[in-house]
């Protein structure tokens, strides 16, 4: 890392900070987080679930467990599978989906790959014995990773798919809560775990008109493959002679862009703020080396990985990729405070751009695809194929200039005024992120006396760890507000299934009825996380707009501030609930012993 900042690295980084604060100037809007559309209501249709039966029919259950789960993505299917470790085994598993596996259920897109590695990614290798047969696994290998912990663990026979969560309530005269769903089940939990997922609901951009487009239309995390023909992993034939407009460059379109361009007549790919993209360099997993595995592999290559894009410098960096590089480079990359730190963000991302020029032979839509923002602004991109897909006659990129699309009519895509007519249109727009709580689960969370949590959080959340809260005894929720952040987000939902599930088993074995944190506690886990706040959110303050920086906000309400995340390295988090949980006794929680009959 470069360390001394001369006269001239001076001059440049004036000239780089001025440019990216141009560039984030014209993408801010007034209408930050709001600019986007839910998938209900007009848009309802969007969220269809492309991919399970519409016909199916099961009877309603009626029944009383010790857990019910509601999500059954990596967080809940985790949960549950630890939970079953720690023999627990009396529990249910909801999701609306059609199986396990949450994104990688939904996410059946072209191209969707692991954007991270998939040995420190795919949860619980070493104990199904499996070894991803390239280092970014393709989707439908980790969806049927998910299947595989599913059958291993005996869930399939405990879970309710394609079943909403309608209510939830807990009641103190018989320490349960009772979950009503959309097939009239009526479950019954002592215990609630809540993995409703991060990025899980899909939205749609506020662009006028999206409605009256005439066209094929959907967002993609619910692929068309009906209209599109092909699968995740062939050929779209049925797209020879369509034009297709792609609106995004998120981590998402990056992957779905080469896949598109192969097929489709003509590609548009409308761009408000280019992705960084370096080299992935996937490769076939070396059957040599996964001979070589030891028991505890993969926590021990998990918690390096984690350790590296912390910014700890271990000393093997063991993924030794594109994502621990930058950390390499640049430890205080989600952070940078110092000059130096900045000078060596800078030259990652003169790499970045000058990477763009080797590959787009066009000059104008090279300079077009340079993205000007600090590295870590927005989720680092590796694809070896995006970019030179730029380089075909039949894909055009449609640089919005950071304002987005300004219109879309019955039968095209504006952009600046410019009509760019297409027979379908595909949102890789993303997920909702800073909506409340109630609005990305989709359903609301009764506690004690019936108070609601969003009425409970009405000036913002009030929790000890991010997962337990006070008036909502026995609730576990896996989530960010007040929780640890990951860029391995397995690797978080790994340890919180491990928390959750440990917590739940002792209760169980020392015969604790409910578990709820004091208020004191939360005040304290509060003071903590405040006090965490620090350069890592000075940092994404000055960052381009996105969903990691509520669009660009810079003012903060008090009810948005209780809601920031623990901010300080990953691993000091988990370190955090593994000592709680390892303390002669559990601080800052009121237990209560099983008390009523039957109980
Ligand atoms: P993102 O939110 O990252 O991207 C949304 C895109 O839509 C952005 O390029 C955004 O532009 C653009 N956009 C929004 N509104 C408009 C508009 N009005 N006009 C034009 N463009 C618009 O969503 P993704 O689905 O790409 O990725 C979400 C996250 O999912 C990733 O960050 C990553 O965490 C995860 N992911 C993980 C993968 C994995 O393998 N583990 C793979 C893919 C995704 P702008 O940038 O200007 O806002």
């Amino acid at each position: 890392m470069t360390t001394a900042v001369d006269g001239a690295a001076r001059a440049k980084l004036d000239a780089v900070r001025a440019k990216y604060r141009a560039e984030r100037e014209k993408r801010l809007r007034p209408d930050g987080v709001g600019q986007y559309r839910a998938l209900s209501g007009t848009f309802e249709d969007f969220d269809r679930d492309p991919y399970a039966d519409p016909a199916f029919t099961r009877a309603p259950v009626t029944e009383d467990v010790e857990v019910a789960i509601i999500g059954a993505g990596i967080g809940g299917l985790m949960a549950a599978a630890k939970l079953v470790q720690q023999g627990v085994t009396d529990l249910r598993i909801i999701d609306k989906a059609g199986d396990f596996g949450g994104t990688w259920y939904w996410n059946r897109y072209p191209g969707a790959a692991c954007d991270i590695e998939s040995y420190v990614y795919m949860p619980m290798l070493d104990e199904t014995g499996y070894v991803p047969t390239e280092k970014y696994a393709k989707a439908p290998e980790i969806f049927a990773h998910c299947q595989r912990i599913g059958t291993q663990f005996g869930l399939y026979d405990k879970a309710l798919f394609q079943t909403l969560v309608q209510d939830v309530r807990w009641s103190d005269d018989d320490g349960r809560w009772t979950i009503s769903t959309s097939r009239g089940d009526t479950l019954r939990a002592r215990f609630l775990i809540v993995a409703g997922g991060i990025l899980h609901k899909a939205k749609l951009p506020g662009i006028p008109g999206v409605e009256t487009f005439r066209g094929k239309s959907f967002h993609t995390s619910r692929w068309d493959y009906g209209y599109t023909g092909g699968s995740p992993t062939e050929r779209m034939d049925r797209l020879v002679d369509k034009r297709v407009a792609l609106i995004g460059t998120g981590a998402t379109s990056i992957q779905v862009v080469p896949r598109l361009a192969e097929t489709a007549q003509h590609l548009y790919v409308v761009q408000r703020t280019p992705s960084t993209v370096g080299v992935r360099a996937n490769r076939p997993t070396d059957p040599e080396w996964a001979g070589t595995l030891q028991p505890g592999w993969q926590k021990a290559r998990m918690e390096n990985f984690t350790q590296t894009v912390s910014g700890r410098q271990p000393e093997v960096d063991m993924v030794d990729d594109g994502f621990t590089a930058i950390f390499g480079r640049n430890p205080n990359a989600l952070g940078i405070s110092t000059e130096a730190e900045e000078l060596s963000d800078l030259e990652a991302m003169e790499a970045v751009r000058a990477r763009v020029d080797t590959i787009i032979t066009d000059p104008e839509t090279a300079e077009a695809l340079k993205p000007w923002y600090n590295q870590m602004c927005k989720r680092p991109c590796f694809h070896d194929d995006y970019l030179p897909a730029f380089n075909r006659p039949n894909v055009t990129l449609v640089d919005t200039g950071g304002k987005g699309v300004e219109r879309i009519t019955e039968d095209a895509v504006v952009v600046d005024g410019v009509s760019y007519p297409v027979d379908c249109i595909v949102y890789g727009s993303g997920f909702e992120v800073g909506s409340g709580y109630k609005s990305r689960l989709g359903f609301e969370i009764h506690g004690r006396d019936g108070i609601a949590l969003t009425d409970a959080w009405a000036d913002g959340p009030a929790t000890l760890h991010g997962m337990l809260a006070r008036g909502f005894p026995n609730l576990m929720i896996f989530d960010q507000l007040q929780g640890g952040i990951a860029i391995n987000f397995a690797h978080l939902m790994t340890e919180l299934a491990d928390h959750a599930s440990w917590l739940i088993a002792h209760c169980v074995k020392e015969g604790i009825g409910t578990i709820e944190p004091t208020a004191e506690a939360q005040e304290a886990w509060f003071q903590t996380l405040l006090s965490k706040l620090g350069a890592q959110a000075m940092f994404f303050a000055q960052c381009t707009p996105g969903y990691f920086n509520a669009e660009g906000s810079t003012a903060m309400s008090p009810a948005a501030m209780r809601s920031v995340p623990y901010f300080g390295p990953l691993p000091d988090f988990l370190g955090v609930l593994h000592d709680w949980r390892n303390a002669p006794a559990l601080e800052g929680v009121e237990l209560h012993p099983i008390t009523r009959k039957g109980e």
